[in-house]
Order: C-alpha cells, then sequence, then structure tokens
C-alpha cells in the first residue's frame, strides 16, 4: 500500500533526514586509509544516538546488525561493518544510512573516495550522483515511477556505466521500506503515478562493468558479479505541490533543532 504523508509527518521525515545528512557529512569528513568500517560504524552510532529520540534505522532491520551498510569497490550494498574490513588508499566506500525520530525513518546514502582514488572511480562517483539528480527531478506529481528510473538510466548507460536492476528504491515513512518499489531504470509514464504526500527514497546504484550481481556467503553483502567497481548516492524525497523536496540534506529550514 502507497502511504500519503501529512505536511507534519514530512517535517518530521526532514528533521530525521537532517540528522541522516549531518551523519554522512561526518563520515564524509572522518574517512581516511587504516580505518576500519566498524570505525565508521561507531562514529556513525554514537552521533546518531547524542540526538533525542533518534536511532538507527538499520540496527536490527531484518536482522541487519549494525548502523551502516558499509560497501567498499566492487561492493554494491549490503557490506555489513568490521573491524577486519579496513579503507585502503584508492578504495571507494559507499556508506548507507536510515535514521529512526518520532516513528518515522529517513534513508541515504553516498560515496566517498579514500585518498586518492583513480579517474575512472572519480566518473563514476560523479555519474552516479548526477543519475541521483535527474531522477530527483522527475519526482514531481503527475509523473510515474518509471520516469525517475527512466532519467537514472539515461544518465548512466550515456557514461557507458551498468544500471543494478535486482535492488531498488523505495516508500519509506512509518515502515523502512513501503511501496512503490523505485527502480533504477525504466519507461516514461509507465509505473505507479507519482501523488503529493508520498516520500521515497530514489537511490541508483550504478557499476562501471556489467550491472550483474551476487550475494556473498554473509548473505548480506551484494558485489558486482564480474569485479567492477559499484556506486551508490540516495536520498529521501517528499513529492510536494512545488516538487521534489529533498528530506535528507543539511541545512534545511524545518530540520532545525
Ligand atoms: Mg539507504
Ligand atoms: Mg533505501
Amino acid at each position: 500500500m502507497i502511504t500519503i504523508k501529512s505536511p507534519r509527518e514530512i517535517d518530521t521525515m526532514a528533521r530525521a533526514g537532517h540528522i541522516v545528512a549531518e551523519t554522512l557529512a561526518l563520515l564524509a569528513r572522518t574517512v581516511k586509509p587504516g580505518l576500519s568500517t566498524e570505525d565508521l560504524d561507531r562514529v556513525a552510532e554514537e552521533f546518531i544516538r547524542s540526538h533525542p529520540g533518534a536511532k538507527p534505522s538499520f540496527k536490527g532491520l531484518y536482522g541487519f546488525p549494525k548502523t551502516l551498510c558499509t560497501s567498499i569497490n566492487e561492493e554494491i550494498v549490503h557490506g555489513i561493518p568490521s573491524a577486519r574490513r579496513v579503507l585502503r588508499e584508492g578504495n571507494i566506500v559507499s556508506i548507507d544510512v536510515g535514521v529512526l525520530l518520532d516513528g518515522l525513518h529517513a534513508d541515504s546514502a553516498t560515496t566517498v573516495g579514500v585518498g586518492e582514488i583513480s579517474p575512472e572511480a572519480q566518473r563514476l562517483l560523479r555519474v552516479t550522483r548526477e543519475a541521483l539528480t535527474a531522477g530527483i527531478a522527475q519526482a514531481r506529481a503527475g509523473n510515474h515511477v518509471g520516469d525517475i528510473g527512466h532519467a537514472v538510466q539515461q544518465v548512466a548507460e550515456a557514461a557507458g556505466f551498468g544500471v543494478v536492476r535486482e535492488l531498488v528504491g523505495h516508500g519509506i515513512g512509518t515502515q523502512f521500506h513501503e511501496e512503490p518499489q523505485v527502480p533504477n531504470h525504466g519507461q516514461p509514464r509507465r509505473g505507479p503515478r507519482l501523488l503529493e504526500g508520498m516520500t521515497i527514497a530514489i537511490e541508483p546504484m550504478i557499476t562501471a562493468g556489467h550491472y550483474g550481481t551476487r550475494t556473498l556467503p554473509d548473505k548480506w553483502t551484494v558485489v558486482t558479479a564480474d569485479g567492477s567497481l559499484s556506486a551508490h548516492f540516495e536520498h529521501t524525497v517528499a513529492i510536494t505541490a512545488n516538487g521534489a523536496r529533498i528530506l535528507t540534506q543539511q541545512g534545511d529550514a524545518a530540520a532545525s533543532p
């Protein structure tokens, strides 16, 4: 069922989203060679819980054990933070985080370079970010979910990159994953219609090689089947009368303490 949120609920999600954005900004400043993904997870959990009433969305969700998903290089999503996973110069690391505040969730992800990264990795990050921006621009009342996926796909494939099929964006609200599914590929005017008051997470997962995936024996970490690099950027947005309102960014006026 697709749920419509009230303006008050959307403002609450923006407050959760502001904490998400501040967490990702803190982590982007923290990332450096020699730190483990467990170190990042600890920083994130402490920061989130320092806000009264805020909790990490992921911890315990479907049994996931940590606050963050941290996915290095060919890992696409759902990497589990570990003291044994140490960041190395030239890696790219995707960091995904959700916050639950006053009964509502917000969800965002970014991919950052560890020290100096290759020109191809830089291009992958830039194109994936541009694909997210293009998808968000289609998140307007009266458009369809397929318009978002089509826009993401156009940007990624024009750059020669792959669009992951098996994992998709999603509605979000009182439940972390709600309907509709928001694929990163598709056709214009297809799929559920977007209505004012819907809140969705748009999250392109783009690969430098083929888009095929496999899941590691830990049953969580999804990697590219061909071992190519992958990037992931995500925002939670609300469909408003004035287009998409990004709820997971820093400096949102509704989110001031
Ligand atoms: Mg996410
Ligand atoms: Mg998500």
